[in-house]
């Protein structure tokens, strides 16, 4: 059994990576989220244990770009709970299961077993709130029936803001998952929100005073 390990903490990746090793696994580390994302593509595993808070590339973007190129490898996240982060968020972007740190690796290992058991498992890929539906894998997006044209950042945002309808998005949420860790302006969200009110309609998404955006149902 093949098993990915994208974690950035040098003590944590090489602890999972014995204890792992030591119930017979084959294991391979990446430290960051592009060299996750690579792994994950062409490595084969039958598993990827991900970290979400990651150098590059969030967990979350690594396994939302996975599953958009129906890459159904099972998932296993690894959330530490903080910030706008939720747990189970990472569920949404389409990982199978998720562990919050500190985790026992007891329970690890029986999730982790679980999985590989189950196996690659497609799912549900269409998101649809009022009448915007968006198909994460095909990159679809239509208003109202109508098939509409985002650029890929446009279509991120949405997405964003439909996998957390009826929450109000923050801004900082959508720039650390739309832009991770390139270094942007703060106001590139609110310039993007425009862009897509002018491509889906004024009405479509709300602007919260002081807190961030939310679709209207
Ligand atoms: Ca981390």
């Amino acid at each position: 059994m093949r098993l990915l390990v994208v974690e950035d903490e040098p003590r944590m990746a090489a602890a999972l990576a014995k204890g792992l090793r030591a119930e017979g696994f084959v294991v391979d580390i990446e430290n960051d989220g592009p060299g996750g994302l690579e792994a994950a593509r062409f490595g084969g595993y039958d598993a990827v244990v991900l970290d979400i808070m990651l150098p590059g590339l969030s967990g979350y973007s690594v396994v939302r770009t996975l599953r958009e190129e129906q890459n159904w490898v099972p998932v296993l996240m690894l959330s530490a709970k903080d910030g706008d982060y939720d747990q189970a968020d990472g569920l949404d972007y389409g990982a199978d299961d998720y562990l919050t740190k500190p985790f026992s690796f007891v329970v690890l290992l029986a999730r982790l077993r679980a999985l590989v058991r189950r196996g690659a498992t497609p799912r549900a890929t269409v998101l649809e709130v009022g009448g915007l539906r968006l198909e994460p894998s095909s990159h679809r997006v239509e208003v109202d029936g109508e098939p509409v044209d985002l650029s890929r950042r446009e279509f991120l945002v949405l997405d964003h803001l439909m996998r957390r309808h009826p929450a109000v998005v923050t801004r900082e949420s959508l720039l650390d998952d739309v832009w991770g860790s390139e270094s942007v302006h703060g106001n590139v969200a609110e310039v993007y929100i425009g862009y897509l009110r002018r491509k889906l309609g004024r009405d479509r998404i709300e602007t919260i005073r002081g807190v961030g955006y939310r679709l209207r149902s």
